[in-house]
């Protein structure tokens, strides 16, 4: 494979940018909001169809069928809000100060993409992409994880019988990533690299990037810290708790990954927290009432282990879970351990899996340091009855993000993403759709 494939790629990016050049000058400025409307028809197609997609996305990638149905809710979102936003994608018209000009800026496509996704929300971190770039005219090369390629390729098929003109959305599928995707990334004709993975692998592409100089969107890991203050209300807490823990069986990376919770509430939180989790039904993610799928492979399950027995050994608690479960599958405990050491290997590291670690903290100034005491910074959780402290403790927390007495962040309208190694641009909102739009400034002479 490795000669053919370039060439086959070769020609795929030259119908892409033939695609681009007939949207540029057959629709001129117009063009962002023709995407958006071909956007809007495939919101219709992608509900239609959404049984059997939930399906498939189960049967590749483990979570329970009503977590699948919730993805493609969540993803079909991005289609109908980018729908909706490409007619505003506008430039602006003003008047040179000293009025002998005029100042004109137009918003154009950023060019062909690269658009790169995980395993773990297979269809709606593609839609968060492919929502805002088709919305802003650009053409893209999309490549799902070797994993979880299905839903991807369905999405296409809905994308393409939708009405979706050919050569707007390519799927590529790999089983080596790197060496199909770098002459890609590294082609002069790329000109947008919007990744969402993991931070190691994202600093390669920003590598990659770097010698054409690409416009780069980079969704990375995160180490959500979720902190409960003394006036919170512990039962919304153990709530939102469950929400940000347990999402996607803890693979995700907006998933809460240290608790830090004040002294007086600690016992009380980790007890109903521990008796909620540990009730949790777990099994195969297509069985009526199934709230926890496997994990997504031999070597996460190991992770997730290894990183159990690391803080077990070094004094944590185990409240429930702490064990894989026996028989065949990928399948691990809701875990909840407790007095968790500040040294243990699960505060530093994304767990990716269905365990909460505990901690207990004397003062704000002790909640925040231990907040923001790593090198990602995606999203916090803060539960607080305080409205200044609530304040106090979003401006000093270093994430991109804020749950405020909630655990789920993501939302189409908003901006998600992440600061420090946890990446850089939005997606979602109207940020979203800057990512794939160039400004483009027309200097007038006017007597
Ligand atoms: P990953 O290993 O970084 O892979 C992500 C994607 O990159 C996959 O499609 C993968 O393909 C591809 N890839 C890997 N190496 C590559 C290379 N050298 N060149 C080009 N492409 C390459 O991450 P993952 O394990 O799939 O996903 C989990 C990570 O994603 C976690 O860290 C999580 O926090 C992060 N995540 C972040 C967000 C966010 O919005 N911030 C959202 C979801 C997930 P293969 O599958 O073929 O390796």
């Amino acid at each position: 494979m490795a000669e053919p494939f370039p060439l086959r790629l070769q020609h795929r990016v030259v119908a892409r940018r033939e695609v681009l050049r007939v949207l540029r000058e057959g629709l001129e400025l117009r063009e962002p909001s023709r995407g958006g409307i071909r956007v809007a028809s495939q919101l219709r197609m992608a509900t239609a169809r959404s049984d059997e997609l939930a399906l498939l996305m189960t049967l590749e990638m483990g979570k329970p069928l009503a977590e699948s149905e919730a993805e493609i809710a969540y993803g079909a979102s991005f289609l109908r809000w980018y729908a909706e936003e490409a007619v505003r994608a506008d430039g602006r018209f003003a008047m040179h100060e000293a009025a002998t000009g005029r100042l004109l800026t137009m918003k154009q496509p950023v060019g062909p993409c690269v658009l790169i996704t995980p395993w773990n929300f297979p269809l709606a971190m593609g839609t968060r992409k492919i929502g805002p770039a088709v919305a802003a005219g650009c053409t893209m090369v999309v490549k799902p994880a070797k994993l979880t390629p299905l839903s991807m390729l369905m999405l296409a098929r809905i994308l393409e019988q939708a009405g979706l003109p050919a050569g707007v959305v390519n799927v590529i599928t790999a089983s080596s990533s790197g060496s199909v995707m770098e002459p890609v990334i590294r082609d002069p004709r790329t000109r947008k690299l919007s990744f969402t993975g993991s931070t190691e692998v994202g600093r390669t592409l920003i590598g990659q990037s770097a010698e054409q100089v690409l416009n780069v969107s980079m969704e990375l890991g995160g180490n959500a810290p979720f902190l409960v203050f003394a006036d919170a209300d512990v039962d919304r807490a153990v709530e939102g708790a469950l929400v940000a823990k347990m999402r996607n069986i803890g693979e995700a990376c907006t998933a809460a990954n240290r608790f830090y919770v004040a002294r007086p509430l600690v016992s009380e939180f980790a007890d109903k927290l521990a008796a909620r989790m540990g009730a949790m039904k777990i099994g195969p993610g297509t069985q009526e009432g199934v709230e926890v799928g496997p994990l997504i492979d031999a070597e996460q399950l190991a992770k997730v282990g290894e990183l159990v027995d690391d803080a077990v050994a070094k004094g944590a608690r185990v409240l429930c879970g702490g064990e894989r479960v026996d028989g065949p599958g990928h399948f691990y405990e809701p875990t909840v351990l407790t007095d968790v050491p500040g040294d243990a290997r699960l505060l530093r590291e994304e767990i990716f899996g269905p365990v909460a670690p505990i901690r207990a903290f004397d003062s704000e100034e002790e909640a925040i340091t231990a907040a923001n005491d790593t090198e990602f910074g995606l999203v916090a959780y803060l539960y607080t009855a305080d409205l200044e402290r609530a304040l106090r403790v979003c401006e000093r927390i270093e994430t991109g993000m804020v749950g405020l007495n909630q655990g789920v962040v993501s939302n189409a309208g908003a901006p998600f993403g992440g600061v420090k190694q946890s990446g850089i641009g939005r997606e979602g909102g109207p940020e979203g759709i800057e990512e794939y739009l160039e400004t483009k400034y027309v200097a007038i002479a006017m007597s």
